[in-house]
């Protein structure tokens, strides 16, 4: 299996989220990969809507296809700390392509009531992001609640599923791989 390497970006002059902190869960879920971190992206203004006060992901997937050609990874995975949304949908924790090099997730919804819960944080963006690397490496949805593949509408569908792929899924990514 040849190893590729994964590139997690800042979009955005601030992050609510340490992104050293993806690279060693990141890894563990996925062992073909390195984990870099690349130099951050700045505000993506031509994916801001100024009626929503939200960012497209599907045009920032876009501007990351853009800016991959640029950089030094096989593959990008941004972080981000303003909301994103899809045509709709009021909001989404993350988009990737599918497959593809390029995936984008936020924080903004996976803060905790309480700030000093720095762990639960932890495991939501985990998740969060493994799940569009997941996307990103072919796999879709999976209908399992506790599959790291479930599709998360809500928090709550979040905090309920693993940070682990299901059998399946795991099948999957090795047939396709
Ligand atoms: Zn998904
Ligand atoms: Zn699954």
């Amino acid at each position: 299996m040849t190893s590729e390497v994964l590139g997690l970006i800042q979009l955005g002059t601030r992050l609510d989220f340490l992104l050293d902190k993806l690279t060693k869960p990141i890894s563990a879920k996925f062992p073909d990969l390195d984990i870099g971190i690349s130099d951050p992206l700045g505000d993506p203004t031509e994916a801001y809507d100024s009626r929503r006060d939200q960012f497209h992901s599907t045009r920032i997937l876009a501007l990351l296809e853009d800016h991959i050609r640029s950089v030094r990874f096989d593959r990008l995975l941004g972080v981000a700390s303003f909301d994103l949304y899809v045509p709709g949908m009021n909001f989404v924790f993350g988009e990737a392509r599918l497959p593809g090099r390029v995936g984008v997730i936020s924080t903004h919804r996976l803060l905790p009531r309480q700030p000093d819960q720095t762990s639960l944080l932890q495991d939501r963006v985990v998740k969060e992001a493994v799940h569009e690397i997941g996307h990103m490496k072919g796999l879709k949805h999976c209908e399992r609640v506790s599959c790291v593949m479930h599709f998360s509408e809500s928090l709550a569908d979040t905090d309920i599923k693993s940070p682990n792929l299901c059998q399946e899924c795991e099948l999957q990514l090795k047939v396709s791989a």
